[in-house]
């Protein structure tokens, strides 16, 4: 608070432009940290959820249930592989992520196998920022405050999943494995791309290995797509272009089209039956005041009835290959360290003598970006564009130019003694 600089007012958000106190406009190219998915005050998500507020606001979902949150488990279930049956839900994903941990485990005890109580995840992974996300999530600046709040977790991919070929981290992950079936209750991991962690995207191959392992081994598979889902990848989710099942899903961000919070874990009916039971004990203890609320359920169902209008896809195409074509112009810039693409989501790494998330390019880019009309956060030398369905041709080739702007700039300051 002490930095902070006093800041801007947004008093209008439309399609990928917010509109700013004293008339300036911005283009949101990081969808308001990932969450927007059609665009900002989308007219049938606005609808959907004026009408829901003056019919149910809210009930407690212990008691009750009611026709939105029935329409987005069933259209879920629909878009989902077979496997995925369950929807539980809850509000954000972090949250989205403790339910499944503590699925993971409870599930194994209830079968019988109450060694597995350990998690494996990977380096560079982000998960979320309530306490059993952070421990699975990668240790560092966000997490080293509470250290002593974070149960351990046995963690592979030893350095930069990025830097190195898959084969190199990967036998860091079948080592881990190897030694530690037994007492794993499951693998978590963000399929296609680690987003906090600098979108880093990851070979489909690798993914889809960990995913036999996993199932060879009898180890639960929890696929974060908090960030991935809705589209990020190209695809509705990224287990879609994995041909992957994973045992639970983490779902929340885009879930909504952004418009509100709302986050839901899915489980396969394998995991959801290790619930069924006379026994009260083998209840699944996990409820939020605000669980299924009819508000944000009618939002989602919206949303979910625009993701399968066709045009939608179209759209992803298209931002991709605006993506792949700026990206073919960076090649060879000194200052590009790695320039990736996956989907709609492009990044550009810089090459940066003192890399890691509190590198100081990154607040001087988002400076240099804002004043020129664009919204990107960099993660410390890495700066990424994952921009709302509707932004425009021109627009997104305007955050590009600001991009290209921010490298020059970049290039500038290296150049200096
Ligand atoms: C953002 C994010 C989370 C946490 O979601 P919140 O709604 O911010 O709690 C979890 N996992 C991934 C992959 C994310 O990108």
């Amino acid at each position: 608070m002490q930095q902070a600089r006093p800041l801007p007012t947004v008093v209008q958000a439309l399609d990928a432009v917010l509109y700013l106190a004293g008339g300036a406009e911005v283009i949101d190219a990081i969808s308001s940290w990932w969450v927007i998915t059609h665009g900002h005050s989308q007219p049938e998500i606005a609808a959907a959820i004026a009408e829901q507020a003056c019919r149910l606001d809210q009930v407690i979902f212990a008691e009750f249930t009611h026709e939105p949150a029935e329409e987005v488990a069933r259209e879920l279930v629909a878009l989902l592989p077979p496997g995925l049956a369950h929807v539980f839900f809850s509000d954000n994903g972090s949250t989205a992520v403790e339910i499944a941990l503590k699925m993971a485990l409870q599930a194994c005890r209830q079968r019988g196998e109450p060694r597995r109580t350990r998690f494996l995840a990977f380096s560079e992974a982000y998960h979320g920022d309530t306490v059993g996300a952070m421990s699975v999530g990668a240790a560092g600046v966000f997490t080293e405050p509470y250290r002593e709040l974070l149960f351990p977790v046995l963690r592979a991919g030893q350095g930069r999943c990025s830097d190195d070929p898959p084969e190199a981290w990967l036998g860091d992950f079948r080592a881990l494995l190897e030694r530690h079936h037994a007492e794993l209750a499951a693998v978590i991991l963000e399929p296609l791309i680690q987003g906090a962690g600098g979108m880093i995207v990851w070979p489909e191959a690798a993914v889809r290995e960990i995913a036999e392992l996993c199932r060879r081994a009898g180890v639960l598979l929890i696929f974060d797509e908090v960030m991935t889902g809705f589209g990020r990848t190209g695809a509705l989710f990224a287990l879609e272009k994995l041909g992957v099942t994973p045992d639970l899903l983490c779902l929340s961000k885009g879930l909504t089209g952004g418009a509100l919070p709302l986050a839901a874990t899915i489980a396969t009916r394998q995991v959801y039956a290790a619930f069924l039971s006379e026994d009260r004990r083998r209840t699944f203890f996990h409820g939020h005041s605000f669980t299924a609320n009819p508000i944000a359920c009618a939002a989602a169902a919206a949303n979910l009835r625009l993701l399968a209008e066709p045009a939608v896809r179209a759209r992803w195409r298209r931002i991709e290959a605006i993506h792949r074509q700026r990206l073919a112009r960076l090649a060879g810039r000194p200052i590009l360290r790695d320039g990736r693409c996956c989907g709609i989501v492009a990044a550009v790494e810089l090459a940066s003598p003192r890399a890691g998330y509190l590198d100081a390019i990154g607040p001087a880019l988002h400076d240099h970006a804002l004043a020129r009309g664009v919204l990107l956060r960099p993660l410390g030398h890495i700066l990424y564009i994952l921009p709302p369905f509707s932004i425009t041709d021109e627009q997104l080739h305007r955050v590009w130019d600001v991009v290209e702007e921010c490298m020059a700039l970049a290039e500038r300051q290296a150049a200096r003694p």
